[in-house]
């Protein structure tokens, strides 16, 4: 491993033998958290792009290599994967999504798709057609992304998430049933949340044996509800600092189990709707101390697992 933990990129040079580059997709999708369906106006922390402001606007249509907009230089046909990013990519009837999924596919630039979703929007016809399409395409792979955030129900409701904590797990069992790898969305920093309650949603994702997991920082963002809270009352609420929010990470980190993936352990906020906290916009920066705090209290992935 060339970390102190379980990266991405060491994933991918196991599983490949090459690195990997995702492309954030845009399918025109909405989500039951802002059409009235589980709610109205959606995650307090979710930005009015549904947490997609950078993804490619995607129909189905044939994308091409000059298409990409991170047109990874060193990149091969076949060294991409199609990230389903923005809102929520299984809340469509399943034959839109099927010729969506079946579009990229198709196309010999992606080795797979990661289709991020809500564990309440996964009727049977969604599971049966991504069971349909793992055979149809044996050589792709097909991930699935849940935006979890906490497992503490107080928070849920809070965070106005929508849907409960059995809802979730029931949605990875059977994901994991099917053979599907299931990454998992942590958000660090929620209001009314402590670090010991970060560890105990860590704990609880160590128990479901999770593929992936995606830690970062909460993000107030202006065009958010919760960046409207901020601006109403600053004073009110504490964005962690960027020693809190290391310190929490590595011993997220040390209770981690070995074999979870972490895909992320920061994240993108838009730079323009970006309120607080500002230090996260300086991501290398970030993970370099994240890698020292690591590095100073001798952590390694899992070496404090629990369970
Ligand atoms: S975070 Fe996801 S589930 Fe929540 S409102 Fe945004 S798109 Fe919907």
């Amino acid at each position: 491993m060339t970390e102190r933990y379980y990266s991405l990129p060491d994933y991918f040079k196991k599983e490949f033998g090459r690195r990997l580059y995702k492309v954030p997709l845009d399918a025109g999708m909405t989500c039951p958290n802002r059409d009235g369906t589980a709610g109205r106006g959606g995650c307090l922390f979710c930005s009015a792009g549904g947490s997609g402001e950078f993804a490619l606007r995607f129909t189905g249509q044939k994308l091409t290599r000059q298409d990409l907009i991170y047109n990874h230089q060193k990149a091969e046909e076949g060294d991409f994967i199609a990230y389903f990013q923005s809102f929520t990519n299984t809340y469509a009837p399943a034959e839109e999504l099927r010729k969506l999924y079946a579009a990229a596919l198709d196309n010999p630039l992606f080795a797979g798709i990661s289709i991020a979703t809500r564990p309440d929007c996964f009727p049977q016809e969604v599971y049966a057609l991504l069971g349909e399409l793992k055979q149809a395409y044996p050589d792709k792979f097909i991930w699935v992304e849940l935006g979890l955030q906490s497992i503490h129900e107080d928070t849920a409701v809070m965070i106005r998430r929508g849907y409960r904590l059995e809802v979730f797990d029931e949605c990875v069992r059977r994901l994991k049933e099917m053979d599907i790898p299931v990454i998992v969305h942590v958000i660090i920093g929620l209001p009314g949340e402590n670090a010991e309650m970060v560890y105990q949603t860590i704990r609880h994702l160590n128990t479901l044996k999770i593929s992936g997991i995606k830690l970062q920082m909460l993000h107030w963002l202006s065009d958010s509800d919760l960046g409207r809270l901020y601006m109403a009352g600053p004073g009110r609420y504490h964005p962690l600092t960027m020693e809190e929010y290391t310190d929490i990470v590595s011993e997220c980190i040390a209770r981690l189990d070995p074999d979870i993936v972490i895909h992320r352990l920061t994240g993108d906020g838009s730079g323009e709707t970006l309120l607080a906290p500002l230090w996260t916009k300086d991501k290398l920066n970030v993970l370099n101390q994240i890698r020292h705090e690591l590095k100073i209290k001798n952590i390694r992935q899992g070496c404090r697992k629990e369970n």
